[in-house]
């Protein structure tokens, strides 16, 4: 089972390098986007993933279908099915809202700290998925979060390096249902 690296893992500090055209397809990509997701949806809180999260120094990131509900519903299998795993591969942000917002954030490859985070509150990137076809998307809420969040993770920034107010979560003071959101 792949498992998600963590902060001490130089992988993570890498930038990460683009697909090639050529790659898209093969079954070595598309072993390592099954692996990112098997990795992902093993975390009861993860969103979304980013390929050095599981030692792959690639320009690919996935959203889960669970960052498509909204944060105060209840995360059903039912539910789950009406969406897709969203693939990103060699992903540009191409427009950034001024407007920004100050999020709690959080990071499967820092478990258990999070902090307060500016990011802005929308977000659109460009991107091709996984059957190479290119696609654009623009978000606001926890997906622009997200945009934003991933593509760091590509040039090996980690939220922690521009977070603030940093806390720990312990098993005492967690509450599953306000920090669930991690990628
Ligand atoms: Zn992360």
């Amino acid at each position: 089972m792949v498992k998600v690296v963590q902060l001490d893992n130089p992988v993570l500090r890498q930038k990460a390098r683009e697909v090639a055209p050529e790659e898209i397809g093969t079954p070595q990509l598309n072993k390592i986007i099954d692996d990112m997701k098997k990795a992902m949806d093993a975390c009861y809180d993860g969103v979304a993933i980013a390929a050095p999260q599981i030692g792959k120094s690639l320009r690919i990131f996935m959203v889960s279908p669970k960052a498509f509900i909204p944060p105060d519903e209840e995360i059903t299998d039912e539910k789950l099915k009406k969406f897709k795993h969203l693939i990103f591969i060699n992903p540009k942000i191409t427009k950034l809202s001024t407007k920004t917002v100050r999020l709690d954030e959080g990071c499967l490859s820092v478990r258990g700290i999070f902090g307060k985070i500016r990011r802005s509150e929308k977000a659109t990137i460009e991107a091709i998925d996984e059957t190479g076809k290119k696609i654009s998307r623009g978000a606001s809420g926890l997906l622009a979060e997200i945009f934003q969040h991933e593509t760091d993770h590509l040039d090996g920034i980690l939220f922690v390096d521009k977070a603030t107010d940093l806390y720990q979560l312990t098993q005492e003071n967690e509450v599953p249902e306000k920090k669930s959101k991690n990628k």
